[in-house]
Formats: C-alpha cells, structure tokens, sequence
C-alpha cells in the first residue's frame, strides 16, 4: 500500500537569505546595526516621516531584485518533488518563489508589492520599482510597502498555525526566533513531529522534546537535511 507523502513544513527567516547578501536584522552588522526600528518600519514612522520609510524600502527592495536564491532555497524547492513541502516565511524577499518553492505564506509580507495605505486588502505589484509620495492606490490614497510593521497585525498566523500543526517534520531555519507572533509557531507542532532548526548561532530560547540543532550555515545544513528527507521518501 502507498503512503502519503511526508508533510514537510518549513519556517524561515533573514538567515536564510544572508548568503544571497540579503542583511539579517539582529546579527552584529546587521539591519539593525544601521537603523532605528522606530524610524523606519512602525506606523508611527510612517506618520512621521512617510520619505524616510520610503527610501528605506526602495533600498531594499533594489537589493532584493539584485539577489539570487541560494542552494539552501533551491534544496526546499527540489524537495517539493517528493514531499508536500509548505513554507511560512518571515522574509519579505521573493526567494523561495524564485527557487521554485510553490507553497509559500510571507507572514510578514512582500517587499516587491504596495498596498494601500487606507485599505490592506488593495495589493498591487511593483516589482523592482521605487514607490514614491504621490503614488495612489485605485482608491485615491497613498500607496505604502506591502510589509507588516511592528506593532501592525499578522493576517496569515491563523493558516499558518494549521500548517504547523499538521506537519511530520517542522524545519526552522535562519530565524532568531524573537519577533512574536511568529516564533509562537515552535508550539503549534503535533506531538510525534519531527522538529530541526538549521542556525549559524547556538540556541538560547529554544527548549522543548525530539529538537535537532543542526548547527551550520543555511546552504550547507539544509540541502544536507533535504537529502536525508528525499532518501527517506524514496524508501516509503
Ligand atoms: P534575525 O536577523 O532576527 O535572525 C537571523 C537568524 O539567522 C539568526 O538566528 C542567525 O544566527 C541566523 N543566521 C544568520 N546567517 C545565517 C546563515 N548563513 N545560515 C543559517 N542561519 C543564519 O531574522 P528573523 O528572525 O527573520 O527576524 C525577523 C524579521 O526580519 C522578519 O520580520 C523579517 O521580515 C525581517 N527581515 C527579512 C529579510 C529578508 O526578507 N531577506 C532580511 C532582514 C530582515
């Protein structure tokens, strides 16, 4: 009798894409090294200085268009071809979609789409190009960057909750696992679910059952992890 494929779910954050020179937020050098928080991705920096968050995002958004996936992308993708592989992602770039990855949820959304300022639901694309004072949605309001902000809602915890709890294998990779209500998820596991995190760094928050720590840069831990799945969904 066939079984069903193995339900793989995958968490990932900023460290994921920092070997495709993507800056992570909270590592030394980092993001956050370089600007305040508060001036720059909260609705009160919006209200405050609608330019200065602006600037900040085309930044971004310019490295995010230049950057290519990397092999620990491209081995999440490959893996789809022989598990039910679904994404939450808390990275705002569109590397998992360029690898390959089909199944994919940005909790905190999409840097390369805008959104309304007055209406969330108003969603366009920009690709690579600048959003500036001016530009207004359909509705007639000012177009802000299409990401979840400190201290704004996180529309897509809910459905991504249920992929967790449904998961045989949850992996966390690249994440520090400080921005709530994302790293709540560790503890929407199903008992007898397989649980890895792929980091460079030690764990200091993370303590519960059958956790592997597979210490190690992104590229190279989890396309090693991803052989291990595939061989074994060869076997079933
Ligand atoms: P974080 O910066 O807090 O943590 C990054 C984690 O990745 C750390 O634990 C670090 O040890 C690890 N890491 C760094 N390089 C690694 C590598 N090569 N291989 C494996 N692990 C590595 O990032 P976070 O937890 O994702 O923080 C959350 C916020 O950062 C999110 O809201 C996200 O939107 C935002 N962010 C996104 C991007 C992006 O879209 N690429 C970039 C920076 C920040």
């Amino acid at each position: 009798m066939s079984q069903s494929k193995l339900n793989v779910v995958v968490l990932s954050g900023a460290g994921i894409s920092a070997e495709s020179g993507l800056g992570t937020f909270r590592d030394v050098g980092g993001l956050w090294d370089q600007y305040d928080i508060s001036e720059v991705a909260t609705p009160e920096a919006w209200q405050k200085n609608p330019e200065l968050v602006l600037d900040f995002y085309n930044i971004r958004r310019k490295l995010v268009v230049e950057a290519s996936p990397n092999e620990a992308h491209k081995s999440l993708a490959e893996l789809e071809k022989y598990c039910q592989v679904s994404i939450i992602t808390q990275n705002i770039d569109d590397l998992h979609e360029r690898s390959g990855s089909t199944e994919v949820i940005h909790l905190h959304g999409e840097i390369k789409k805008a959104q309304c300022s007055q209406n969330e639901n108003e969603v366009l694309e920009l690709n690579g190009s600048d959003l500036k004072i001016g530009e207004m949605s359909s509705s007639g309001h000012q177009l802000r960057p299409h990401v979840v902000w400190f201290g704004e809602a996180v529309p897509r915890m809910y459905e991504a909750e249920k992929m967790v709890s449904e998961a045989d294998v949850f992996i966390v990779v690249g994440t520090s696992l400080n921005v709530y209500p994302a790293a709540n998820l560790i503890y929407s596991c199903k008992k007898n679910c397989r649980k890895y995190i792929v980091d460079v760094n030690d764990l200091t928050k993370v303590k519960f059952k059958n956790l592997s720590h597979l210490k190690g840069k992104a590229t190279e831990k989890l396309p090693e992890l991803v052989k291990t799945l595939i061989q074994e969904s060869k076997k079933k």
